[in-house]
């Protein structure tokens, strides 16, 4: 494994840096994160401009042909850029982590007319796995389908979904899990197919917008079907797979996120130093305090533990890409089982996310009353990156159990 950062990734990382320092600096942010969504669609043309936007995906896609290793990178500097987290949330992680895994298994005419207009920022792309009855239950949703001859006739309800408004406004649709057959007893991930659907399919309709927390500038809802038609052409992959399609979904966005939040606390560990250096109390420097110092350099190892092992899981993805077959799905992973880079993966997932929320709230206190005001990052950050830490791309705890199944067998899962 080599972790020297290419040249090609390191003038990428400065694009992203220097174009959120022109378009998107602390001000412009606030003001964002102030307004709330619908996020201004030329912040994600913006970011699409530079490649950034499902460059994993191949460039006979539509893609700039980049791998995990590279994209995750990128992903940090979009952390770093964004630490409200709204840019990588939904328009990074989401549409490239979801957005790669659909074009392995779409259709051409996804691909044409969804997938390749969202690389270019023009529509966006998400994922509605999540349903009122719950969501870390990836398997026990109620939506269903039926085949009519060439169609699906689809109905359920899709809840606390990213991006619904920015879809409606801009186009696009989202990737969602139906049950296309009866859930068996023990096994209710079997009969789960996953389809595209467009947000302007007649019988989809958008449902109240939440006022959450944090991530301001993008909208989160749900939607409801109402006997939606969609061609067989909008079936991902094969009639009762979609559980496995899912599971790869959620990793690959899970590894951005991962990477995203390291560039958090990196954002806040570079906004907290000048600021404790130079602050005096009682006639020392905050940062020659062994309380703030001490806490400093656990943050900064537990980050640089975390690089390593967004670093390492995207490593792992690439092999198993090149093994799989990056545009669709030919040969079989063999260096590394899907399930332990899953392992990996959820570690990651549980990990940095917590580092930054952690990160963000000890710059806080470091800084005292500045830090609680937004002259400072720290408040939207801390409100952002706790989305990830509730449960966008499945919460803490199922990290664990991911974490266990792996280490103790599959017999030792919780909810067998
Ligand atoms: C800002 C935001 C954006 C989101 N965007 C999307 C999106 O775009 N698409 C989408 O499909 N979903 C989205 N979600 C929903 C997200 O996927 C769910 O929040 C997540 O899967 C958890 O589901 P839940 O919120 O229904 O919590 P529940 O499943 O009800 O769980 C509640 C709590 O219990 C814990 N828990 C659950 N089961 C167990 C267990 N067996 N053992 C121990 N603890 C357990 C969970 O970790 C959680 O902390 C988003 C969520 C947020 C906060």
């Amino acid at each position: 494994m080599d972790f020297n950062i290419s040249d090609e990734v390191k003038l990428m990382q400065e694009s992203v840096r220097d174009w959120f320092k022109r378009n998107l600096p602390l001000d412009k942010m606030r003001e964002i994160d102030q307004k709330g969504h619908p996020m201004p669609k030329e912040v994600i043309e913006g970011l699409a401009g530079l490649g950034v936007i499902m460059g994993v995906i191949p460039e006979e896609r539509g893609g700039q042909g980049l791998n995990w290793f590279k994209q995750a990178a990128i992903a940090e500097e979009i952390g770093y850029g964004d630490p409200t987290a709204a840019c990588a949330a939904a328009f990074m992680a989401v549409m490239t982590g979801w957005g790669f895994t659909l074009d392995r298994y779409a259709s051409e005419g996804i691909r044409r007319d969804f997938i390749r207009p969202a690389i270019a920022g023009k529509k966006f792309i998400g994922i509605a796995t999540t349903e009122p009855g719950g969501g870390s239950d990836v398997a026990g949703f109620k939506s269903k389908a039926e085949k009519s001859g060439k169609n699906w006739i689809l109905n359920g309800e899709k809840t606390f979904i990213s991006g619904v408004e920015e879809c409606k406004l801009w186009g696009g649709g989202y990737w969602v899990n139906v049950r296309t057959g009866p859930a068996p007893a023990g096994a209710a991930h079997k009969n789960m197919t996953s389809f595209f659907v467009p947000i302007d399919a007649p019988g989809v309709e958008m449902t109240e917008c939440y006022r959450d927390a944090g991530r301001m500038a993008i909208s989160t809802a749900g939607f409801t079907m109402t006997n939606v038609k969609v061609p067989d052409d909008y079936r991902l992959g094969e009639e009762g797979k979609g559980f496995y399609y899912t599971m790869e979904g959620f990793d690959n966005a899970r590894i951005l996120i991962g990477a995203s939040s390291v560039g958090i606390t990196q954002r806040v560990i570079d906004e907290a130093i000048p600021y404790i250096k130079e602050r005096k109390t009682f006639g020392i420097p905050l940062a020659k305090n062994e309380g703030i110092q001490f806490e400093l350099s656990d943050i900064y190892k537990e980050m640089e533990a975390s690089r390593l092992m967004y670093q390492k899981t995207a490593w792992m993805q690439d092999i198993r890409y090149d093994e799989e077959g990056w545009l669709e799905r030919k040969g079989k992973a063999k260096t590394f089982q899907p399930t332990d880079i899953a392992k990996w993966i959820a570690m990651l997932k549980w990990k940095a996310p917590a580092l930054a929320l952690h990160a963000a709230e000890r710059a806080m206190l470091w800084l005292g009353a500045a830090g609680y005001t937004d002259e400072y990052p720290f408040q939207m950050a801390w409100r952002g990156v706790m989305s990830y830490v509730v449960g966008a791309e499945g919460g803490q705890n199922i990290q664990k159990i991911v974490i266990g199944r792996e280490l103790l067998g599959n017999e030792f899962v919780p909810y067998k």
